[in-house]
């Protein structure tokens, strides 16, 4: 029996993809190179913004014309859109047989292995998909789950509702698959949480902490470097910062999402930090870890935002300088708190407008950061042959920026390369022949 899985969304549902894989795969299952070539159809679903609802179902509709042609085929739709729905999957799509929440792939298994006739759905927060076997994207590379949900309760966010409460992992659980996952090959690990940097503080009868966690995986031998995601500005403890400087493999990269500049919308968004806060966080990292690759999140046209609440976000983009940033535009969510606000909702044409002056000033500075990395030899972790330059390869230097360089270096290998030029998102380079040489001599 073959299988296709499509993923939407964010690193999580990456993780819980290659989840699903490995779980398919040990019950005997193949992975087909097309939906078409398929017998059992998957979609991995996302529901953060509008735009994912909408892609997806445009997929969706030639899952239904498969279905069609061929009856025994099976269509399951899994994540944060399906657990959202609940049992409306199966009314607004007859079509789909199973559907099943983040917390309940390994039910997929159980709806696999029974002779159901009729349309499930799962949609309890039970269990870890990170307990699941993983069928990696790269051997050398892995995520590693160590926690699931999340306790806070932005309020445009949906993820609340659709992966529930904040579930840390037990630490000597997480110690014994990070050791062997890099038993298996893999050389740089990713924690995954929607919120890491408060990891622990559920675990009973001692609590744990995320920069335990950090140190515990650091002594890992095989392990190169770790990173992870996302924490929140709120839980940046001094501690955690001061990983990137004491732990070897703990990468020179942290993702601190900031949201708005404006403390006025910061609250009505319950980001529970205001500007000054979120600034101070940024001055304890950079006072630690001076040459730290700083990236965040930005949510334009939130309701009420006003031009000089716009303005505070573009002040605080210019000054902090950040390494890169993910920019969005407010979609309301259904069943979130934000979704019902309806003063001062900003006009599309607006958002639109903010969101392109908002991407000037980040690639501006981006730019401008970038240039410190030029004239340096830096350590690249190679993940494969470039993607604009076939007769370059491409890899990530500990500072998450992206390297295209001509060299000899395999994916999976650390190489040393001399940066020549440096754009808002790509390093370019060459590597150090030379080092390789005496290195493999
Ligand atoms: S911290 Fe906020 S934005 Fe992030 S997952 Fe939790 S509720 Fe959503």
């Amino acid at each position: 029996m073959k299988y296709h899985v499509t993923t939407f969304g964010c690193q999580m549902n990456e993780h819980d993809s290659e989840r699903m894989r490995g779980m398919l795969e040990a019950l005997g299952y193949a992975e087909a190179p097309s939906r078409g070539e398929a017998d059992l159809i998957l979609f991995n679903t996302c529901s953060i913004r509008e735009s994912a609802d909408s892609r997806l179902i445009a997929h969706l509709g030639e899952a239904k014309r498969l279905k069609r042609e061929d009856p025994e085929r099976i269509v399951g739709v899994g994540g944060c859109w399906a657990q959202s729905l609940k049992d409306e999957v199966f009314e607004r799509f007859p079509f789909v047989d199973v559907a099943f929440g983040p917390g309940q792939v390994n039910r997929l298994a159980d709806f696999l292995l029974s002779d159901s006739i009729g349309a499930q759905g799962y949609f309890e927060f039970e269990s870890f998909t990170g307990d699941l076997p993983a069928k990696r994207g790269r051997e050398f590379q892995g995520w590693l789950q160590i926690s699931v949900g999340c306790n806070c309760r932005c309020s445009y966010c949906i993820v609340p509702s659709t992966r529930g409460r904040e579930v840390s992992r037990a630490l000597d659980v997480l110690v014994e698959q990070a050791r062997s996952m890099a038993a298996d090959g893999v050389r740089e690990l990713t924690l995954l949480g929607q919120n890491v940097n408060s990891y622990g503080r559920d675990l009973r009868p001692v609590r744990g902490s995320f920069a335990e966690l950090l140190a515990a995986i650091d002594a890992i031998e095989g392990i190169e470097r770790i990173r992870y995601t996302s924490p929140h500005p709120k839980d940046m403890r001094e501690d955690v910062v001061r990983a990137h400087v004491e732990l070897r493999t703990v990468c020179e990269h942290i993702h601190l999402p900031l949201q708005s500049g404006s403390s006025r919308i910061l609250r009505a968004m319950r980001r529970t930090y205001d500007r000054e806060r979120y600034l101070d966080r940024v001055a304890l990292i950079r006072e630690h870890v001076p040459d730290v690759a700083l990236t965040t999140d930005v949510i334009v046209g939130f309701p009420g935002e006003s031009e000089d609440d716009f303005e505070q976000t573009l002040e605080v983009v210019e000054q902090v300088g950040y390494d890169g940033a993910f920019t969005f535009i407010f979609s309301p969510r259904r069943g979130t708190e934000a979704a019902s606000l309806s003063e001062g909702l900003v006009a599309h044409e607006v958002k639109v407008e903010r969101l392109e002056r908002l991407v000037e000033v980040v690639q501006r500075r981006a730019h401008e950061r970038a240039q410190r990395f030029v004239g340096r030899t830096m350590e690249v972790l190679v993940e494969g042959v470039s993607r604009t330059d076939p007769m370059r390869m491409r890899g990530r230097t500990r500072h998450n920026k992206v390297v295209n360089f001509s060299g000899l270096a395999l994916p999976g290998e650390l190489a040393l390369v001399d940066i020549s030029a440096a754009t808002s998102q790509t390093l370019v380079g060459e590597e150090r022949i030379a080092t390789r040489l005496l290195v493999e001599a």
